[in-house]
């Protein structure tokens, strides 16, 4: 039996299902979070999410986002559902580091887990792994996973509307990230009625006028730029959290607009936060910034977008990433 007729077997009973994703949840991880639940309870599973973090507020309009169990602010009803699962899924991610404290939870659970990702380097810590890196999101893979159980009839404007939210996301509208199968997901989701401009519209314009105002302090006194590697650094301070107080999701899609200048191929998005230093990191082409971010900063990602952390100074970490840059691109 192939892997997606032995899921079948599992989900022709009912199962107390617990859905599982990355910390600091982005469009990609509620979105596909939230497809698989309201799918699953259509067909009589009850459905729990459980994030380690929240995710941003923008994505408070999708259907059921309010059911959302949040480890931070919920240990205990988290380890009862746990408890209380008999199917573990878990989305937009591929290794325990992701989401840190919960996996230890989720770890000493013996139930069956299955993987739905596209990240690099799935590790060997499920039952099931459905990894794609091809895929432009998990998202789309949830669309194909619907359709693989043959299903994709129980996929309505919720659930599309979901699973475009991951798609759009995570390939900034179709401009990075793409593949055929992309388009093809997305003209049936609006075929079954996903009104896409109104989920633009909906995600994207929603800004708060401090996330503008964060954005114009960032490009104007942030940032710099490395014409000799075509590198663009922005960082932020603990002090510009105080002082713009910057909330979760603030600083969201700021590292892209770096590579909007004409020339520059590497974006780093480096943030002094509490107790470690975050870094967001983009490219174009070929150049690997997972590897810099898996071989420096105990991070990962895609070929083009990924991200690590490090317990050091603000300035150490901006200048270990400008010491090792040279070796991973070809200016
Ligand atoms: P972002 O910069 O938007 O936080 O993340 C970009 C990409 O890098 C995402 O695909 C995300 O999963 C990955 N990523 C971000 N931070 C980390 C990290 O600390 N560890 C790993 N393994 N991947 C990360
Ligand atoms: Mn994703």
């Amino acid at each position: 039996m192939n892997e997606i007729d032995e899921i079948k077997k599992i989900l022709g009973i009912p199962q107390n299902v617990v859905i599982v994703s990355h910390r600091n949840p982005d469009g990609d991880a509620i979105g596909s979070s939230l497809a698989l639940k309201l799918f699953l309870e259509k067909n009589g599973h009850l459905v729990n999410i459980i994030l380690p973090s929240e995710f941003p507020k923008t994505f408070n309009f999708l259907k059921s986002s309010d059911t959302t169990v949040i480890y931070d602010l919920d240990h205990e009803k988290s380890q009862a559902l746990i408890d209380g699962s008999s199917l573990i899924f878990f989305l937009d991610f591929n290794s325990y580091d992701r989401i840190d404290k919960l996996g230890e939870l989720i770890q000493k659970s013996d139930v069956t887990k299955v993987m739905i990702d596209h990240h690099l380097h799935p590790e060997p810590i499920v039952d099931y792994v459905f990894s794609n890196t091809e895929a432009s999101s998990t998202c789309e893979m949830i669309y194909d996973f619907i359709a693989d159980l043959g299903e994709e009839a129980k996929i309505d404007t919720y659930i599309g509307e979901c699973i475009f939210t991951g798609m759009i996301t995570d390939t900034g509208c179709f401009k990075y990230a793409t593949n055929p199968n992309t388009y093809k997901v997305a003209a049936s989701l609006k075929m079954k009625g996903v009104d896409d401009y109104h989920l633009n519209d909906q995600i994207f314009n929603t800004m708060t006028q401090k996330q503008l105002r964060l954005l114009g302090h960032v490009l104007a006194n942030r940032m710099e730029i490395l014409p000799e590697l075509k590198t663009g650094i922005v960082h932020l301070t603990k002090q510009d959290y105080i002082d713009f107080t910057i909330g979760r999701g603030d600083t969201e899609g700021i590292v892209n607009h770096i590579l909007m200048i004409d020339g520059i191929k590497v974006a780093a998005f480096i943030r002094e936060q509490p107790t470690i230093v975050k870094l967001s990191l983009r490219s174009k082409g070929d150049i690997s910034v997972n590897k810099i971010a898996a071989d420096h900063f105990k991070g990962g990602g895609h070929k083009n977008a990924a991200g690590g952390a490090a317990y050091a100074k603000l300035e150490d970490i901006i200048n270990r990433f400008k010491e090792v840059l040279p070796h991973y691109i070809n200016v």
